[in-house]
């Protein structure tokens, strides 16, 4: 199945951008680097999930099955509007036209194998569907981008809960820091870094994210058809 993901803002209309690419950061809140064990570095930790890993969050999404865990990380989206190529942390702000919620959906097991034969990760991050997302509220509509704050309940309990405040590597830092490495283009989308809490996913469960008081979304968790 070729995925058919198009960005659309909270409203459920199509937003006017393409579909890009997915530039992540790992080890971006202490809490998750403590819950992994992770060493750390000061050069920052950046990872890319192709365009094919974009797909609607809600109402359900499909999870890989018979390849081990399939972990949540519910992180801060930011939708690009802008090119950004070596952007100061000022210029890379004024590019993000959206703020959403996705899942950096990661084969947890087949990360710690790829991780201890030294090799990257990208089949254990970038496979199709690796990156439900929710739609984009519009950044003119957020007061306050420094002060929000997000949550993730599995089957009803409470598993992850994450803010800007709580970042290592804050948003326009994050974004001049990428942007030095990876030219952002308009339909690109960031994602910030996950805070603690991440877990296994099942087919069956029953997700709600919410971006308070923005976004709440139910999704259930299916099984992908190979
Ligand atoms: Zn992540």
């Amino acid at each position: 199945m070729i995925p058919n993901y198009q960005h659309v803002d909270w409203q459920g209309q199509p937003w006017p951008l393409p579909c890009g690419k997915v530039v992540c950061i790992g080890q971006n809140y202490h809490d998750h680097i403590v819950e992994m064990g992770s060493k750390t570095a000061p050069e920052a930790l950046f990872f890319i999930k192709p365009n094919t890993a974009l797909v609607p969050m809600a109402p359900g999404f499909a999870i890989p099955v018979e390849q081990g865990a399939v972990h949540h990380e519910l992180e801060l989206a930011l939708l690009i509007g802008q090119p950004l190529r070596h952007a100061s942390p000022e210029q890379a702000m004024q590019a993000v036209v959206g703020y959403g919620l996705a899942l950096d959906l990661t084969l947890r097991d087949v990360q710690a194998c790829l991780k201890q034969l030294g090799r990257p990760w990208e089949i254990a991050k970038g496979f199709d569907g690796a990156c439900p997302i929710s739609p984009f509220v519009p950044a003119a509509a957020i007061e306050v981008p420094d002060a929000l704050q997000f949550s993730l309940w599995r089957d009803g309990q409470l598993q992850q809960q994450g803010a800007v405040t709580m970042m290592i590597r804050p948003m326009a830092q994050l974004l001049s820091e990428m942007s030095a490495h990876f030219s952002l283009l308009p339909g690109d989308v960031v994602l910030t870094g996950t805070p603690a809490g991440v877990g296994p996913l099942v087919t069956g469960q029953d997700l709600v994210v919410a971006l308070p008081p923005y976004l709440q979304l139910r999704c259930q968790v299916h099984a992908a058809s190979l």
